[in-house]
This record gives structure tokens, sequence and C-alpha cells, in this order.
């Protein structure tokens, strides 16, 4: 279940963990930045950046969130080394959330993980966990999934650790209407981790959003990816989106457009009979063969491919502009594929729901208008995306309501 491209950089980046210095090696001897604003506490003796690590823990240890959150604003950049400034913005982020400051807490986890990504392991795994359940907490559901299953790519957690993130994620993902998922995960706990469950859900949904009433998306990207930027990883848009590395996508090859500014989202269905469980790889590298060797196209056509499970696929890069609407209509618009066919069938329910997600955190990063959202078959006259996906595509751009998932 260990998303392979995690588990991989967390390998390949332990060595640079081990070079740096923590935050509790104290570094007397060197200079306050600036020299400016010591605390005049005892801590303002201990020059250098660990004076900032001093006054933050006694004022977590006094209770009072506002001061913490106020000497963090100013110095937590000040630390020396990335895991010293990561647990700095952790703890910044926990007081926001205690101070009830819930979109600046989102905001501070994301720069708290930005300092240690992609490595998971230590600091990197509080951040993620406190992150996803913060974001169980605003109903982010989908979100949380990622940065839980992102956490299960530490290397030394204990069985209670495991048993807890585990019974974490099986709650997520049912939230998150990813029913196929929390089964996976379900499986992979034992007796003493299922009895963990009720206890997760009280703790994860008490109060809640029920399923089907979500609190408006905010987008992750926010928290440190400029508005409008395309990212190499698309995880940054929507985190949890399974890297093309991880079905084996052969390179694009070198005769390929880049994307231009992306204005607008085309939506598709593979025509094909859904993918079985464990069928989606096998369907991805097939449609890339037909894209690439029947077509002569550079890649596979789509930017985004989404199977029966509602697991999200990156197809091309979003970097380069796709091959799905014809000609022109190509310009500026990513083409996402749903997997099945769609004039047979209904969408399956975690298909749609993971279609609403990625459609809504494309929109909101890239400022796409809710009427810039089309099907396949309004570029030119063909079948797809299939009528039952066309259908709800149209009730969702004239929708009063955000989610596709609900048609
Ligand atoms: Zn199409």
């Amino acid at each position: 279940m260990h998303p392979t491209k995690v588990v991989t950089l967390s390998f390949v980046a332990a060595g640079l963990l081990a070079v740096l210095p923590s935050c509790a090696m104290p570094s007397r001897g060197a200079a306050t930045p600036g020299g400016r604003d010591a605390p005049a506490t005892r801590a303002a003796s201990t020059t250098g950046s660990s004076s900032v690590v001093v006054e933050a823990d006694r004022l977590e240890r006094s209770g009072d969130d506002r001061a913490l959150v106020a000497h963090l604003e100013r110095h937590a950049g000040e630390a020396r080394s990335p895991v010293a400034r990561a647990r700095l913005e952790l703890m910044h982020a926990r007081a926001l959330v205690r101070l009830g400051r819930k979109l600046s807490a989102l905001t501070v986890f994301g720069r708290a993980w930005h300092e240690v990504e992609p490595v998971v392991d230590g600091v990197g795994q509080d951040i993620l966990v406190a992150w996803a359940d913060h974001e169980m907490s605003l109903g982010q559901y989908g979100d949380a999934v990622g940065h839980y299953e992102l956490a299960l790519g530490a290397r030394d957690m204990g069985r209670e650790g495991a048993r807890a993130l585990r019974a974490s994620l099986v709650v997520a993902c049912e939230a998150a209407g990813r029913s196929v998922r929390a089964a996976e995960h379900l499986e992979q706990l034992d007796r003493s981790g299922r009895e963990l469950l009720d206890v997760t859900r009280a703790r994860l949904l008490a109060g809640r959003p029920r399923s089907g009433e979500r609190s408006p998306y905010v987008p992750v990207a926010d928290a440190f990816l400029p508005r409008g930027v395309i990212p190499m990883n698309p995880s940054l848009i929507l985190p949890g989106i399974r890297a093309r590395e991880e079905w084996g996508a052969r390179p694009i090859t070198p005769d390929h457009v880049p994307m231009t500014p992306i204005t607008s989202i085309t939506v598709h269905h593979s025509a094909m009979p859904p993918p079985g469980r464990w069928g989606t790889i096998a369907q991805l590298k097939q449609i890339q063969d037909i894209h690439t060797q029947d077509k002569g196209w550079a890649d596979v056509g789509y930017h985004f491919l989404v199977d029966p499970t509602g697991e999200v696929w990156e197809g091309r890069r979003l970097l380069y502009q796709g091959a799905h609407a014809g000609g022109a209509a190509n310009i500026g618009n990513v083409g996402v594929c749903l997997l099945g066919n769609f004039e047979s069938h209904s969408v399956p329910r975690p298909q749609m729901q993971a279609l609403a997600d990625l459609v809504e955190a494309l929109r909101a990063h890239f400022a796409i208008p809710r009427a810039e959202v089309r099907t396949h078959r309004e570029w030119k006259a063909t079948a797809c995306p299939g009528t039952a996906l066309h259908q709800a595509v149209l009730a969702y751009r004239a929708g009063e309501r955000a989610t596709l998932a609900l048609q």
C-alpha cells in the first residue's frame, strides 16, 4: 500500500537527514541573525537560533498560545536547519489549531512539511499525521487520506503507531467515500487495530460534516505553491495523485508542446470496460500504447485518469499540452479521463467523488470558471464521455452544489 515513489525518495533522502543538526542540539556561539528581538527571558542569554527554540518551548509549556504564535511568526525561520524549522512550524501550527485559526494552521502545516519534504521519517511523519488530523476536522477527507498515506512511508514506526495510523486511514477513506481503499487498509489491521476504529471515528469525525455535506474545499496547494503555477508534482494540487512513475509510464517523446496557462478542463471516458480491482495499471499502459503507437502522439493524451475505486493517476504531465480535445481545443485544456464506458454504465460513486475532488482542486488552483468544465462531446461529434458522465458534468456546471458526487 505504500506509494512506491515516496518510499524510494525517503530512502534516498534519509542520508541527508543524518547530516542535518537537530533542534535539540544547541548552537551556542552562533550569532542571532540580525541581532534583533532577543526575547527578554533567560533564553536571551543563549545566542543563536537555539534561543528561538528555548523560548518557544517555554511559551508552549506556559500555555500562552498567543505569545507562542507571535514568537514563531517572527522567529521560526531563524532556526538553523530544515528539521529545526519544521519542528518550530509544527509547534506553530498546533498552537494555531488550539486558537481556532484553522486556515492559518493549514498553511503552516504545509510550510512545516515543505521544510523536510520528502523525508517522512522523524518530524516529517509527525507533521503529516497532525496535518491530516486537522484536515479531517475541516472535512477535507481526500487531503487527509493523501497525508496519512504519505506518513505510512516512515520506516521506524512502532507497532502501536502503525496501528493508530492505519485506523485513521480507514476512517479517512470511509469519510472520503473511498470504500475500496478503506477495505484495503482494514485488511492490514489486526484485531487490536480494529478495536481502535470506534475511538478513532469519534476522535476524527465528531461534529464534522456528514458525507455529502463537505466543507468548502481549501486546496492544500495554497500552503506553499503559488496560485496558477503548474507544478511538476500534481499532488501539490490534489494530494494523493498516483505519479506516472507508479504505473510505469514510458517517457514523453520530444515532439510535445509546453502547456500554456491553464484555462479549461475537459472530461472523457476510456470507452473500455472498467478495469477490475488489480487491472488499472495494465489499462493505463494499454491507453498509452494506443495513443503513442496507434495515434502517434508524444504520450498518453490525458493529464489525469480516474479509476473506478477513485484513485487519480497522473497521465501526461501537466507541464505539457494534452492531446484529447482535438487541435486547438487542447490549448490550456486539462484532459481528465474516467476509466469505463458511461454510455453503457452509470459512474461509480468513488470515481465520481474523485473527479469532483480533482475538478475542484484544479479550478481553485488555476482559477478556472465552472463554465470552462466541459465534456468531449461539447468540442466535437463523439459519444465521449458517455451520456451518464456527460449529464453529470452538465449538472455540475449548472449546479448550485459544489460537488459532482451529488449527481
Ligand atoms: Zn474523449
